[in-house]
């Protein structure tokens, strides 16, 4: 027999190698092996077995890295679908769905030493007071670890070892779990009496588990033939009884629907997977999960996947899964990759969130991946949010995914009162734009007479300013792409990253009817805001919550534990801030610069705004006052803050997917990003044309491309990097990914220019 090897060291192929007689039987698809590779020893994943090779004297595999196999066969399905779709090489989107504590060489187990009690015949010996003391408590255990055995007796290892060579007890070394949830203390939870909406939610979803599809388990599927059909198509193929997209405003409950279909699928003897963005992963989510399956006819480990566990913790939840004990997984994005099976759920909460998609190579979208998995396992995908993607939507629209609605908050509370404020009026009072409104000066001095809390929000991201007049708000626009030009400083230009245009930086204000000469470059910080509010009320306790100023998980539970207890008056912050906290005494939220967000060069800028927006003021009001917020805007009546204002989900979808549809941005159609970067500017602006070309030539092919640039990237300079990009979209993306494979791996490029393709890319800049 021969096995076919897709080795890490990325080299674009499978290799063929022996499977000597002592390995047979041994080795499946999805066993890590090692093998030689001319001198070295290198580690593969068996991706095929065969009868026969095309090679001679074919050298024999090394070593059988762990059994069982680690990669399960639709885990594997969804690599090579990776692979072909993100346009990768097979071993880079292998990485990607085996952690690295589970792919080392050495077995990830942590051993200890453990003290067991021995059967003895008749009479106990006559011990010395502290063997006996020893003795006492290791027959009540009957077996523990050696050190807590030490800690609870206050002994040495020395009396242990008396009693072991008196035959009393055995002390050797054994697997010792690490639990990074230990701590905690969780107490069990029953299922709440869902109101008619979530029962509704429910009822849905849990019919779509025991249909036709959840027959349809994985073994029935040819399974590359159906990752091969999945790439044909033109988007993730979805079937309409099996996805859903659950829209419920923030304390909808949604939270207790997810618990109940994960009881459904355990019911079945199925296991089930939950996204929740990285940020979301407090103790607190965790609990909810683990409180309801920690005890109960449906009792079961729930594992967790993310990148504050240590190597190790990650390697033992990681085989708590493979091994079926843990048949609940939550986690991060790399979590839609965690071996349970067989599955029968899978969920992704804030399913709208950007952290979904992975910015290195394989540059996936786990949502995306949840409903091609889903699909390959015959699972029932939900995507859950309150402020739902673009996409998402679209896809209910056609009919693709199905829509269920939570209109209300749970326990009657009213949605909060969102007034905008429109700062050009105040920028014309002042010398210039104040932080602060009278309006929300005049809210804030109210919370603190009454002793109740405050959330300032400030979206600082992004690196290029936007050219800003603050009197009539107006915002410098590219013809072309209706997106806005970004300053550059140093050639005192305003350029468009989508197209290229440029033009030269107007000394006022181009508004015919404003003319003002005091036109400016958009730009405040969180830090700034921080020094303001504390002149502005010197006996307020303010903090502030920004990357800066939180470098550790610790910073983090400190400030927002200080906030909880009401130690903290105001708290300042980034997006940080804006995500499913949940404090009944905060009355008041104020969002500093609305407009901020909205004049990124990116065609979801209007989205993003929206999330952003109704996220934050979703903060507001969770207790029994009815919650305040206010937005300041510099262009108050843009539709995507009218529509957070108004809580109009469905009035911001209409007009965005007008703007999307006029001028073929997704989800109309779909993007591929590429992008090329260099020390050198002129090396990289050369190879960039001649990629231009090249793309030009090879996808001639397709009906409906449009191709913008080489223009510079919005973040022209990273890291002493000058960076162009070329955007190409197109209706067909499996068409073009594999187009793309072809004329990028041809492609001849000067030394050091490296290019990179982002298929379906959320981060333009
Ligand atoms: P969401 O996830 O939609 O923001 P949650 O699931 O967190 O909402 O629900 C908000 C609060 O309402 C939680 O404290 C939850 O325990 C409670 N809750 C949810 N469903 C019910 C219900 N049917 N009856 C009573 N309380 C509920
Ligand atoms: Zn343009």
């Amino acid at each position: 027999m021969i096995a076919r090897v897709t080795l890490e060291i990325a080299l674009r192929k499978e290799f063929d190698y022996l499977i000597q007689p002592g390995l047979e039987g041994q080795v499946e698809v999805g066993t890590r092996v090692q093998v030689p590779f001319g001198p070295r020893k290198v580690l593969g994943v068996v991706t095929a077995l065969a009868e026969e090779s095309a090679h001679a004297k074919l050298r024999p595999i090394l070593k059988i890295i762990s059994t069982p196999a680690l990669v399960t066969p639709n885990v594997l399905a969804l690599a090579r679908w990776i692979s072909g779709y993100y346009c990768c090489p097979l071993e880079i989107a292998l990485k990607s769905v085996l952690p690295e504590a589970v792919r080392r060489e050495q077995a990830g187990w942590r051993e200890r030493l453990f003290v067991r009690a021995l059967p003895f015949a008749g009479e106990l010996p006559k011990l010395p007071k502290r063997q006996l003391e020893v003795w006492n408590i290791i027959e009540e255990r009957r077996e523990m670890p050696l050190q807590e055995l030490l800690e609870l007796a206050e002994t040495t290892a020395a009396t242990v070892r008396r009693l072991e060579d008196r035959g009393l007890v055995t002390v050797a070394p054994q697997i010792s779990e690490r639990d990074p949830y230990a701590r905690e203390h969780i107490l069990p939870t029953q299922p709440l009496a869902l109101n008619p909406a979530q029962a509704a939610a429910l009822a849905a979803v849990m019919k779509a588990m025991d249909g036709p599809n959840a027959e349809r388990g994985a073994r029935n599927v040819e399974l590359h033939a159906a990752a091969d059909r999945e790439l044909n198509r033109q988007s993730p193929i979805v079937s309409r009884q099996s996805t859903f997209l659950l829209h419920g405003v923030t304390g909808s409950g949604k939270t207790e629907v997810y618990l109940q279909a994960i009881a459904h699928a355990l019911a079945q003897g199925k296991g089930a997977i939950v996204l929740v963005p990285e940020i979301s992963l407090t103790p607190q989510t965790v609990e909810r999960f683990k409180a309801r399956f920690s005890s109960g006819p449906l009792q079961t480990l729930v594992a967790v996947l993310h990148s504050h566990l240590s190597a190790g913790e990650r390697h033992d939840e990681w085989h708590k899964i493979r091994q079926g004990r843990a048949r609940i997984v939550i986690g991060a994005r790399s979590a839609i990759f965690a071996p349970v099976e067989p599955l029968g759920l899978i969920i992704v909460d804030e399913e709208h969130e950007h952290t979904y998609k992975q910015e290195e190579a394989p540059r996936y979208h786990a949502r995306d991946m949840a409903i091609v998995r889903g699909q390959l396992e015959g699972a029932v995908v939900v995507l859950g949010s309150a402020t739902p993607s673009l996409e998402s939507y679209y896809n209910c629209r056609k009919g693709k995914y199905t829509l269920i609605e939570l209109p209300e908050r749970v326990d009657n509370q009213k949605m909060p009162h969102v007034r905008v404020v429109d700062m050009r009026q105040a920028a014309r009072k002042g010398k210039g734009p104040p932080i602060f409104s009278p309006q929300l000066k005049e809210a804030i001095t109210q919370r603190l007479e009454r002793g109740e809390q405050t959330i300032l929000f400030l979206n600082r991201r992004g690196y290029s300013s936007s050219l800003l007049c603050p009197l009539c708000g107006f915002v410098a626009q590219c013809p072309n792409c209706s997106v806005s030009l970004t300053y550059h400083r140093t050639e005192q230009k305003l350029c468009c990253h989508i197209c290229g245009e440029t033009k030269p930086v107007p000394a006022i204000c181009p508004n015919e009817k404003c003319r003002n000469p005091g036109i400016r470059y958009a730009g405040l910080g969180t830090q700034k805001v921080e020094e303001t509010l504390a002149k502005l009320f010197p006996h307020a306790r303010i903090k502030r919550m920004d990357s800066d100023v939180m470098k550790r998980k610790e910073d983090y539970r400190r400030v927002l534990g200080d906030f909880r207890i009401g130690k903290t008056d105001i708290l300042v912050g980034t997006q940080m801030i804006a995500k499913g906290l949940h404090f009944p005494n905060v009355t008041l939220v104020g969002i500093i610069y609305a407009d901020l967000a909205l004049h990124q060069p990116d065609f979801r800028a209007g989205e993003r705004t929206f999330q952003l927006l109704t996220q934050v003021a979703g903060r507001a009001g969770r207790g029994d006052v009815e919650g305040e917020v206010f937005v300041q805007a510099f262009t108050p009546f843009h539709p995507a803050i009218q529509c957070a204002r108004r809580h109009d989900f469905a009035g911001f979808y209409e007009q965005e997917i007008e703007f999307r549809e006029q001028l073929k941005y997704p989800p109309v159609s779909r993007v591929a990003l590429l992008t090329l970067k260099d020390r050198n500017e002129d090396k990289v602006k050369f190879s960039a044309d001649h990629l231009k070309r090249e793309v030009e030539n090879g996808l001639r092919g397709l009906k409906d491309l449009i191709l913008a640039g080489p223009a510079p990237a919005p973040l022209l300079r990273a890291e002493t990097y000058y960076r162009y990009q070329i955007m190409v979209r197109t209706r067909q993306m499996s068409k073009l990914s594999r187009l793309l494979a072809k004329i990028t791996g041809a492609l001849a490029l000067p030394k050091d220019v490296t290019l990179t393709v982002d298929i379906d890319p959320m981060d333009l800049s």
